[in-house]
């Protein structure tokens, strides 16, 4: 029952319904004492004839009286009301106390009208029924037709068996009677189909009615039986039987409707039991041998039932296969049919022990799409995936993770062959394509995670990836970059690393090579400047920072770094002719009192000049110490360089620092980026942070802007100053010097 209208009516209505009702209790009470009980406790009055048409005319008057104009059900029950007085005329025929002559024609005659009363109680009740069956999924309507049709055949075939070598009356008292029975069973049919796509509602009218059909059809059925066998006796227990059917027809008629959700306690079940018994008692209709006047139909109904528990299973079997296929495909990238990153996901940790996960990034399928169209590159993504599946074996296995990313986990394989085999996939994928009369190329970088522990969680070794992945991007594509995540690098490999280190510095730290990423001016397009981001060449490798700033620090070879990159980038830039600043990153311990002295000299070395330097600080740098740490700051400026705050807003410091230190500008640390249009507070936070940095006269630079949407996402916030993979990739002098001219082409500005 999915409304519930309140059908109560005013209350002068009600309480004279609750009247009717009791009288009628009180009735059918008198009524059943005088039929059953052996001696006369009731005054003589002839319960057939007055008893039974007294209460059917209260019941009629009861239930025609129920609800208001507004009730939708009004029409429903005025119709049973109709029948009941019907029913209650056709007993007051039958009880007639004619003479004995007549009485076989006047029993027909009241058969006879008590089927017409029938026909109003089934329409009335059909209507009312059918308002109260909410089909809401294609299970429910089958699963009631076939509860419907298994009581049918039961509730037939029990009849058929009562009836089994009765002498049957005239053919006309014989189609008569079996008929009100037969309607009677379609009815209770029908109420338990409606009780089913209910889901078994444990109060309203619905379990009453259940109650005045079973006892309708039972009585009726009961004295079709004793009428065949001739042990009908007026006035016996049969007879008690349909005043209590008028009781109950009345009580659910008073009845609310059950409000949704109120169940009976088999409820959750409920869907399954039903359909589950009464189908075991139709195969019992069909193994127990058939016998009665009404085989043929309990048959038929019994077989139709059980075609319909077939025709339900075909569906259940359906629905399954259809949520199993759903599920398979949730799990597999619908374009190549390889498990995607759910599956990786769902991957257990025993499948996943000893295991290597390499993450492929492929850059350009994108501009193919665009220049060749979708089918074009589609073929490259299935061209690429043939590649990738060319040098594995058996045990691994080639995922894609998202549009351009893929992924292989290679199961026990050295880590040494790994990174040979990344590196060789790398090349592979880069070699040109032939597709479509095209010569078309892509390019591509490998993060690899190496297997940690016995527990490699694939949250874990996907992140680990990742991150490589983006280091190895960051580092200018085409390189791979193995990560050791958590466990870290062996403590041979760090004896390794620092030895290479002071190896490197001992030389002229030429492997440490800057890389520059810009610094964009979305109004305009214009550079505002370029970050210096040290990659390590080393081995045939470029490793991003991540990888060995650590052993920089504990080397000591940090401040060697430091003076490196600000010599280095100063003297790169000019010598190629760009007039740009460089920001480059200066680490805490090194903000002390020497590090004026560190960047004059390095401006002095590269033969630059101190406004072509920026240098970037963290928080750390300056809150350890402020008072050194705003005079460090008020020196360089003083000297001509400027000062950006790196990172803001992933440390612990407010927005005071913006006041109390001498700054030239802050960048906002990429987790702001991502958040931005998804989440209104992080914008909220992020739009008074830029704000208040403004107003003090600050630079506000935004970092990590990767895709073309947070561009516009950025644009349309009126955001000024960004740095990120949309804009560029850090690269090397050589490449800076072909995008700066390629930059300034498409940009209409000079570099
Ligand atoms: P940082 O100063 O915050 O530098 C920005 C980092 O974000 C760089 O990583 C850059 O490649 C990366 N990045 C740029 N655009 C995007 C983007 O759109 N999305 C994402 N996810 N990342 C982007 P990188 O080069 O690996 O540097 C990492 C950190 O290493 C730097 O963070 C900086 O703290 C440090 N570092 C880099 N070079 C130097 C250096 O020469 N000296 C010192 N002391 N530290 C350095
Ligand atoms: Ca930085
Ligand atoms: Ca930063």
């Amino acid at each position: 029952m999915t409304a519930t209208v309140d059908v109560r009516a005013p209350s002068r209505v009600r309480r004279a319904e609750q009247v009717l009702l009791t009288v009628l209790g009180l009735l059918v009470l008198r009524y059943s004492v005088a039929v059953l009980s052996p001696v006369h406790l009731v005054p003589p009055l002839d319960p057939n004839v007055w008893g039974f048409t007294a209460i059917s005319v209260v019941a009629a008057t009861a239930i025609a009286m129920r609800g208001d104009r507004t009730d939708p059900t009004r029409r429903g029950w005025r119709f049973v009301a109709l029948g009941v007085l019907v029913l209650g005329a056709a007993n007051l025929v039958y009880a007639w106390p004619a003479n004995p002559a007549a009485d076989n024609e006047l029993d027909v005659a009241a058969d006879f009208i008590a089927v017409l009363g029938m026909l109003p109680v089934v329409h009335g009740l059909g209507s009312l029924v059918w308002a109260w069956t909410p089909i809401r999924d294609r299970t429910e309507l089958p699963d009631a037709i076939l509860v419907g049709l298994s009581v049918f055949a039961v509730a037939t075939s029990l009849l058929s068996h009562g009836l089994d070598g009765a002498s049957r009356g005239s053919l006309a008292s014989m189609a008569v009677n079996d008929l009100g029975v037969l309607v009677d069973i379609v009815v209770v049919a029908l109420i338990v189909a409606a009780l089913q796509a209910a889901d078994w509602p444990r109060r309203g009218p619905l379990p009453w009615l259940l109650g005045a059909g079973l006892a309708m059809a039972g009585t009726d059925g009961a004295y079709l039986v004793a009428i065949a066998h001739g042990s009908y006796v007026p006035g016996g227990a049969i007879d008690v039987g349909w005043p209590v059917t008028g009781l109950l027809l009345t009580i659910a008629s008073q009845s609310q409707a059950a409000p949704t959700g109120s169940t009976w306690p088999i409820a959750q079940r409920a869907p399954l039991v039903m359909p589950t018994v009464l189908v075991a008692a139709v195969a019992a209709v069909l193994v127990i041998p058939d016998v009665g006047p009404m085989r043929w139909l309990a048959r038929t109904a019994a077989v139709l039932a059980v075609a319909f528990a077939a025709l339900r299973m075909h569906i259940a079997v359906r629905q399954a296969l259809g949520l199993a296929t759903e599920l398979r495909e949730a799990r597999l990238d619908p374009r190549t049919g390889l498990p995607n990153r759910r599956a990786l996901l769902a991957l257990q940790e025993r499948e996943l022990r000893g295991s290597t996960l390499v993450i492929l990034a492929i850059d350009g399928v994108e501009d193919v799409t665009a220049r060749h169209g979708v089918a074009t590159g589609e073929a490259v993504v299935t061209a690429i995936v043939a590649r990738l599946r060319m040098d594995l074996r058996g045990a691994d296995t080639v995922l894609r993770l998202g549009e351009d990313e893929f992924a292989l986990v290679l199961r026990d394989v050295p880590a040494q062959a790994v990174a040979h085999l990344a590196e060789a996939l790398v090349e592979r994928i880069e070699q040109p394509l032939e597709i479509a009369g095209h010569s078309l190329s892509v390019s591509a970088c490998a993060g690899i995670a190496e297997p940690a522990g016995n527990h490699p969680s694939p949250e874990r070794l996907l992140a680990e990836a990742s991150m490589a992945l983006r280091a190895a991007q960051a580092s200018g594509g085409g390189i791979v970059r193995a990560f050791t995540g958590q466990v870290g690098p062996t403590s041979e490999e760090r004896l390794r690393m620092r030895r290479a280190i002071r190896g490197a510095f001992h030389a002229d730290a030429e492997a440490f090579v800057p890389y520059y990423q810009p610094i964009v001016d979305l109004t305009d397009g214009s550079i505002l400047a370029l970050e210096a981001l040290v990659r390590w060449h080393v081995d045939g490798h470029v490793l991003a920072p991540a990888a060995f700033l650590q052993e920089i620090a504990r080397a000591d070879a940090m401040p060697a770094l430091t003076m490196h990159m600000l010599t280095r980038s100063l003297r790169e830039l000019r010598g190629a002719g760009l007039d740009l600043p460089v920001t480059v990153n200066v680490p805490p311990d090194l903000v002390d009192a020497s590090l004026a002295t560190m960047v004059q000299g390095a401006v002095r070395t590269s033969g630059s000049q101190p406004r072509h330097l920026i240098v970037e600080v963290t928080e750390d740098a300056i809150i350890a110490d402020p008072q050194r740490g705003a005079s460090v700051l008020a020196g360089l400026r003083s000297d001509g360089v400027r000062v950006l705050l790196d990172d803001f807003g992933t440390g612990w410091s407010g927005l005071s620092l913006l006041r109390d230190f001498p700054l030239d500008g802050i960048k906002l640390d990429a987790s702001f980026a991502a958040p931005m249009w998804a989440d209104p507070t992080t914008t909220t936070i992020v739009r008074g942070i830029a704000g208040v940095a403004a107003e003090l006269g600050l630079l506000v630079i935004h970092e990590g802007i990767e895709t073309d949407e947070h561009v516009a996402a950025f644009r349309a916030h009126g955001v000024r100053y960004v740095q990120g993979f949309a804009c560029g990739r850090p690269m090397p002098i050589a490449d800076l010097v072909r995008w700066c001219s390629l930059h300034a082409e498409s940009n209409g500005t000079a570099p």
